[in-house]
């Protein structure tokens, strides 16, 4: 990426993750000129691969499972295979191992998860089925801002769903297996299973690996970023890295300026130019859990006990969904548990580019209170070999990072929270604010793109596209085709 001129750009966007890429797509797609400025060397946010521990081991460095970026909406419309990304769909999408040795799986059939949940087989399709069908008329408006719906009746039969707390629906089934499944996909919340609207996202991650799977992108996360920013440079959009904007005085002059940040960071640079009551708002704005993360170089794959286990993409790692939502309750409440929920990523065994023949990576985390500085290594490799004795003489290196390093890795992740603010009722479809539109700030040209607005984090997209049609709508008087 080379420094670009300082002549006048119709839009410029501030940071380079999956969010300000698609803004920066949408935009430039529109006819408009585009220049992305990125504070750090590398473009991609939280799409970044390294070798983080050793010569020859490539690790996510966030991302790394992507069911979201496969099916989103947006996504789906751009040419990012011809510009080099390929995805790699893992034999079973995500195991849930128990201390008994099985595993409970998600498959990409509806039918075959079911029947492997024993007496909830008829539950799960019962819950499934009109889910998954209806996806794809819903997902543009259930992955959108508030507005009037395309199919109200199929979005309100999903709401009623996604609404509740995780463990209300968990109520619909009675084995250990079936609960355990769904309680470690609605702890991708990152809250407390008990808050509401902690099932929207158990029910969004499975129905997407039941559509479309949970891939993992050849070569790392950052080649999703890569084949976004190729496409973009192929249409005479101009990125320039390097840059951490402090001010808005730093930038070129532009129609338009989309903030890629959170409200935090969105305050220091452009505070001085918002309301009182929007800056009272953005003030307001919360964060939620942190993440304390680990990546290791491994002299052979995880020998997990569960046989699932050892041909997933994605192992949950916390056993029942009791065990699990007392992890997430504890960690909300700002103390630390002994036994940890784990999410982890075995991408090597399905991309031997991620490490040097006979070799694996892994990739896991745990949440931890926001801001904690506390190393969890032992707690997450105590868990890891609960379910899979012998993965500690495997080791060959690890790299971890807390919270505090997670913040100086991605000025994003404050105290370490990787969705750009936490996702429960009261800032889903709110955030970062309670607007007409919550991308546009209460300053003329100013918008806000990142995961701090609808639909929130993970890599899709659908925040930056949808700011950039509210951008191409307000100031360039132009509307594009709904998704
Ligand atoms: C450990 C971890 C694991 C994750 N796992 C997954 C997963 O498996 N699947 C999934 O879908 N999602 C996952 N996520 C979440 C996902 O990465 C984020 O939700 C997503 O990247 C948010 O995109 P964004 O564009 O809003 O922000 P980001 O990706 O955070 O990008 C923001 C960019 O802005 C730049 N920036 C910030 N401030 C400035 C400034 N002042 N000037 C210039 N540039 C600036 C940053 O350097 C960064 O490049 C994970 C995140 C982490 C950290």
């Amino acid at each position: 990426m080379t420094n670009s001129p300082r002549t006048e750009f119709d839009a410029i966007v501030i940071g380079s993750g999956p969010n300000g890429l698609a803004a920066a797509i949408t935009l430039q797609q529109a006819g408009k000129s585009v220049l992305i400025i990125e504070g750090d060397e590398h473009i991609g946010g939280g799409l970044r691969s390294a070798e983080l521990t050793l010569p020859g081991f490539v690790h996510d460095v966030c991302s790394a499972i992507h069911p979201l970026a496969i099916g989103s909406p947006f996504f789906s419309t751009l040419p990012l295979e011809a510009h080099g990304l390929e995805y790699l769909y893992p034999d079973l999408a995500a195991a849930h191992p128990f201390d008994d040795g099985s595993a409970a799986v998600l498959y990409h059939s509806v039918a075959q998860t079911a029947a492997g949940l024993g007496a909830d087989e008829q539950a799960y399709l019962k819950l499934f089925n009109p889910v998954v069908r209806d996806w794809p008329y819903i997902a543009p408006d259930v992955l959108g801002p508030l507005g009037f719906p395309k199919y109200p009746f199929k979005l309100a039969s999903f709401g009623l769903k996604a609404l509740p707390s995780a463990i209300t629906v968990a109520k619909r089934f009675k084995t250990d297996a079936a609960r355990g499944l769904w309680a470690g996909m609605a702890a991708h919340s990152i809250q407390p299973l008990s808050n509401l609207s902690t099932a929207a996202i158990a029910l969004v991650l499975m129905t997407a690996g039941h559509i479309k799977g949970w891939p993992i992108p050849a070569g790392g996360s950052k080649e999703i970023a890569n084949a976004m920013a190729s496409y973009f440079l192929s249409m005479g959009g101009k990125i320039e890295t390097g840059h951490y904007v402090k001010s808005l005085d730093e930038l070129p002059p532009s129609k338009a300026v989309l903030f890629d940040v959170t409200p935090k960071q969105l305050l220091k640079i452009a505070g001085h130019r918002f309301s009182s009551i929007y800056k009272w708002q953005l003030e307001r704005y919360r964060y939620g859990m942190g993440v304390f993360k680990v990546d290791w170089a491994l002299d052979g794959p995880i020998p997990f006990t569960a046989e699932e286990a050892r041909r997933s993409g994605t192992v949950h790692i916390g056993n029942t969904l009791e065990e699990i939502a007392h992890s997430e309750q504890q960690t909300a409440n700002g103390k630390m548990v002994d036994n940890p929920f784990v999410l982890l990523a075995q991408q090597s065994l399905f991309d031997p580019s991620r490490a040097p023949e006979g070799k694996h990576t892994a990739w896991a985390y745990c949440h931890v209170p926001n801001g904690s500085e506390q190393d969890r290594t032992e707690a997450i490799e105590k868990q890891v070999e609960r379910f899979a004795p012998g993965f500690r003489e495997r080791i060959l290196a690890r790299h971890t990072m807390n919270t505090k390093e997670m913040e100086a890795y991605n000025p994003n992740y404050i105290g370490g929270d990787i969705n750009g603010g936490i996702i429960d009722l009261g800032q889903l479809f709110t955030r970062p604010a309670l607007r007409s539109s919550p991308y546009r700030t209460s300053a003329k040209g100013l918008y806000i793109c990142s995961s701090s607005t609808p639909p929130g984090g993970g890599v899709h997209g659908m925040c930056g596209h949808h700011a950039a049609i509210r951008v191409l709508k307000d100031i360039f008087n132009q509307s594009l085709p709904s998704l």
